[in-house]
């Protein structure tokens, strides 16, 4: 049996990064993952497919509806779907590659199948090469990752009725889709559908889009949305679809159960979240705590109720994100090394890749209110900033949240172009427990976008130069 200083069960974003890190302080370390590249959900069916999608509908989309405004004319424009897919699948491949690389150079061992613990120091796992392995290693890190979570009422297929796996795969434009939630998943996806001529509709069960952000965001990100063609039916539920022959059709109530209709589409997407992944783990044999929600429990050292088993990234509560995740990989590792690795978990920021992006970082006005803190906030519209001006990218803000007593910024909530490159500048700022007059005291380029976050931040403590 081979024996490991450290075995990481998970690739994703989270595991790789482990098993990177701990390979780097000297540990003799193997990864278990059963997907065929390395990366996880991220690289193979989340962040990275999404990301290509979105980006080549938005140049599509832009070309398409807004060149002409700026005196660019192009005729005839059109796409292939095929070479879309191709560009989206030979970007995660390439991205694939590059981790095995890296696990090549960091001397890590990989296991191509699904592990399952055998006792607290033994993993065996069903090679997908039909073979099966015992692996034994001092320390053990969970990082399995999250999958979507299903409609008890709803059978997805992965066709027609899809999840996010499949609707990063559809082989051809449906002219209706039917989303169902208004989360981040569903606005993504939606909005890809959406720009390449799909009617797009979506299902939210609260009474707004985007449930858990700041709400002047939420408001403002409808409004947008809807002017670029997406549809909202809030306050409603989706209680069942069924295939027909060349449909889906959809049944429809409201919240209060007032109203129920029925509506055709060719394609269903289920987007109302993820759930922690640790079905085929064997986590019962050894007695891992989980909590309510099925999560990993861990202590402040990402360690479970088993000394020498650890946990990361979508298995263990908190936001469910990537560098969330490959943060907590760096951290576990020092752990294990006997260093003191740690996390700010107030400053781990949050992006929606539509157009206009939408980036969080920090605590919303509601969290505040109900934690009884009080604070003061500013805002600059993009309408306002030059460079938004010449780049005809006006719709959206920067809002700023510090406490009103001490000024230190508690978050920042940003709808507008590049929202998530902006909103990495508060990150270090909220990083260095800055004040809004330390942000609003920074010298930015002139014309940039992040000049409205230091008018943002003048607004906060005091006034804007520019409004
Ligand atoms: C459509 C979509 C878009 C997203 N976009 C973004 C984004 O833009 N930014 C962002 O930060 N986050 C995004 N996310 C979320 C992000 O993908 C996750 O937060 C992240 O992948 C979590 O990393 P992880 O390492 O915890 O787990 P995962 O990436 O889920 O990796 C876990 C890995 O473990 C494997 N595994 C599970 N069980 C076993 C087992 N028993 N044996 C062997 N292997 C096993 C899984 O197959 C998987 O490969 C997106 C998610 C989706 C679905």
């Amino acid at each position: 049996m081979e024996k490991y200083d450290v075995l990481v069960i998970g690739g994703g974003p989270g595991g790789y990064v482990a098993a990177i890190k701990a390979a780097q302080l000297g540990k003799k370390v193997a990864c278990v993952d059963n997907k065929e590249f390395l990366g996880g959900t991220c690289l193979n069916v989340g962040c990275i497919p999404s990301k290509s999608l979105l980006n080549t509908t938005h140049k599509y989309h832009d070309a398409k509806h807004n060149f002409a405004s700026r005196g660019i004319e192009c005729e005839n424009i059109s796409f292939s779907l095929d070479k879309i897919m191709e560009t989206k699948d030979s970007t995660v491949s390439g991205l694939g590659q590059g981790i095995a690389g890296l696990f090549k150079k960091n001397k890590i061992d990989y296991f191509y199948g699904l592990g399952k613990f055998e006792s607290n120091n033994t993993i065996s796992v069903d090679l997908n090469d039909g073979e099966n392995k015992l692996l034994e290693a001092d320390n053990i890190i969970i990082a399995t990752g999250s999958v979507p979570v299903a409609l008890p009422s709803i059978q997805i297929d992965e066709e027609r009725i899809v999840a996010s796996d499949g609707a990063l795969s559809l082989k051809k434009v449906p002219k209706k889709m039917i989303v169902i939630g208004a989360g981040v998943i569903g606005l993504e996806l939606g909005s890809v559908w959406s720009r390449l001529g799909a009617d797009v509709e979506v299902i939210e069960f609260a009474d707004n889009i985007l449930p858990g952000f700041d709400n002047d965001v939420r408001k403002e990100a409808k409004k947008i949305f809807e002017k670029q063609g997406l549809l909202f039916k809030l306050s409603s539920k989706v209680i069942s679809a069924e295939i027909t022959n060349d449909k889906v059709e959809v049944e429809v109530t409201s919240v209060s159960g007032n109203n129920s209709e029925k509506m055709d589409c060719d394609i269903v997407l289920v987007a109302v979240g993820r759930k922690p992944n640790t079905e085929a783990l064997g986590l019962d044999i050894i007695g891992v705590e989980l909590d309510e929600r099925g999560r990993v429990v861990v202590n402040g050292q990402l360690r479970t109720n088993i000394p020498n088993i650890y946990a990361i990234g979508d298995v263990i509560a908190g936001p469910m994100l990537a560098h969330k995740a490959s943060d907590e990989g760096v951290v576990v590792a020092e752990i294990i090394d006997g260093q003191h690795g740690h996390i700010n978990y107030d400053a781990i920021p949050s992006v929606i890749y539509t157009h206009p992006e939408i980036a969080t970082i920090g605590q919303t006005e509601d969290e505040l209110k109900n934690n009884n803190i009080e604070y003061k906030i500013g805002k600059f519209p993009f309408l306002a900033n030059s460079r938004a001006r010449t780049s005809g990218e006006t719709d959206g803000f920067v809002k700023i949240i510090a406490c009103k007593e001490t000024d230190q910024v508690l978050g920042a909530h940003i709808i507008g172009d590049a929202a998530g490159e902006l909103i990495a500048e508060i990150a270090v700022a909220m990083e260095f427990k800055a004040a809004s007059e330390d942000l609003a005291r920074v010298c930015n380029p002139h014309p940039t976008l992040n000049e409205a976050i230091k008018e943002a931040s003048l607004a906060t403590y005091f006034k804007p130069i520019h409004l």
